[in-house]
């Protein structure tokens, strides 16, 4: 099934780094903290991705979330055909955002939301509405947590210089050259699952925070769970006037129709989504409160605006899959048996070649971190931080070999889809096991 053949990708890859930054169009899919080439793909069906020079290769990336159906999915197809018959961009509403807005505000309770094109830009717009709402300058993110690239978000905490006596980490430098300091200054860092921190910092600084946003479960540190008392913390971030943010850009409708906000009783003032609503077409959105939404322009003074937003196609992909996951609940449950049977065959297939692992699961959301901490014991970037990261990549790497393509970074999400079957799972967990023992060779 598997291919060790990559000279197609290989050809690919030194073309593609004459003319793209890297060789390609986002960072991760460059293989640079596993080693060797990135498979370049030819198509993908169901669970399946094909890579250029023929292998087959069970995907848990699933493009990083958004094809929660599996790859290729023919209500999905239908849907995007339907729609192409029709033009590609009209620059003018209509009817499919009003149905895609319809039935996502009935899923998840918001008032109103607005279609963007991506994640980066629910995010980066929800925070300028909360800051034009709120008429405060501050946001609070937390360490390890990923919104998008825009400037103020691109902001990692510090070393521990910036940690200061009551444990809050503050004002902390930008993790990527070309954000100007003075834009970071505007973003204060705290420790994920720490209420403490939280806590502290509110107390300090809550009434200049226009907007508290947070992964209400973290997949871009690995997949950190949050605790109870930490969810009790950010409600009560609600106190200060600031505004609650949640970023269910990956986990929403992926951990419930209504997201991981549903599955655990958060309440915000603001949404961003994006991946599964687009279907796998470029959507995000973000939404919330009606009063609130109601400052975006034109209604409001929030300027936010785009050329192709409320595409069509790309509309057409999101309704199609949020209606096939409305018709058919059980397949959360269905998704979640199979990642538990695949989190308990990964532990089995790690002790049995003596390969410490730490697994952290909600959902079809999983992360295997190579370190001795107990399973659900990684509760924040540092722990997650921890990990054997060459010992992870040689696992991956022998788990490609082997014809399952794992996300490619010990720091990430897998995604399980409606298409992965007891076939793929037997599949993954005879390579796992072979895997697992080359780790420590
Ligand atoms: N927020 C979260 C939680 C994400 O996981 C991502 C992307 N992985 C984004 C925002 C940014 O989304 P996009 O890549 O579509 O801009």
């Amino acid at each position: 099934m598997a291919s060790s053949t990559t000279t197609r990708s290989e050809a690919l890859f030194a073309r593609a780094r004459q003319v793209t930054p890297g060789g390609v169009n986002s960072p991760v899919r460059a293989f640079k903290s596993v080693g060797g080439t990135p498979r370049f793909i030819r198509e993908a069906h169901g669970a399946y991705l094909t890579d250029m020079d023929g292998a087959r290769l069970v995907d848990y990336i699933g493009s990083w979330g958004p094809m929660i159906l599996g790859h290729d999915h023919p209500a999905v197809r239908e849907a995007i055909a339907a729609a192409l018959q029709g033009g590609t961009s009209f620059g003018a509403p209509g009817e499919r955002e009003v149905e895609l807005a319809e039935l996502v505000t009935r899923l998840t309770g918001a008032g109103r939301v607005r279609f963007v094109s991506s994640g980066t830009e629910a995010t980066m717009s929800a925070l300028r509405l909360a800051r034009g709402f709120t008429g405060r300058k501050y946001i609070v993110k937390f360490r390890g947590n990923y919104h998008g690239h825009a400037d103020g978000l691109l902001v990692e905490a510090g070393s521990g210089l910036l940690t200061n006596a009551e444990g809050v980490l503050g004002t902390s430098a930008p993790s990527s050259a070309g954000v100007p300091e003075e834009y970071a200054a505007l973003t204060l860092v705290s420790e994920y699952n720490d209420p403490a921190a939280l806590d502290a910092l509110m107390a300090r600084r809550g009434h200049e925070v226009a907007a508290v946003i947070f992964e209400p479960v973290v997949g871009n540190a690995g997949v950190l769970v949050p605790t109870p008392e930490f969810l009790a913390a950010l409600h009560r971030v609600k106190a200060s006037g600031a505004l609650l943010v949640a970023d269910e850009v990956m986990t929403g409708f992926r951990l419930s129709l209504n997201g991981a906000t549903g599955l655990l009783g958060l309440s915000p003032d603001l949404t961003c989504w994006g991946k599964i609503i687009g279907g796998g077409l470029p959507v995000g959105a973000y939404g919330g409160r009606a009063e609130v939404m109601d400052f975006v322009s034109p209604q409001g003074p929030v300027y936010q605006a785009g050329t192709l937003s409320g595409n069509p196609l790309a509309m057409a992909a999101g309704l199609a899959t949020l209606r096939m996951l409305e018709a058919d609940p059980g397949i959360y449950e269905r998704l979640e048996t199979y990642t538990a049977e695949l989190a308990q065959g990964l532990r089995a297939a790690a002790s049995e070649a003596g390969v410490p692992l730490s697994l952290n699961r909600v959902g079809s959301m999983l992360t295997a971190f190579h370190q001795e901490a107990p399973d659900g014991s990684v509760r924040t970037y540092p722990d997650a931080a921890r990990s054997d990261t060459a010992g992870f990549a040689r696992w991956f790497q022998a788990m490609l070999a082997r014809g399952v393509y794992w996300a490619p970074s010990q720091f990430e999400s897998i995604f399980v889809s409606g298409a992965h079957t007891d076939t793929e799972l037997n599949i993954t967990l005879d390579a796992a096991r072979a895997a697992y023992r080359r780790v420590n060779e």
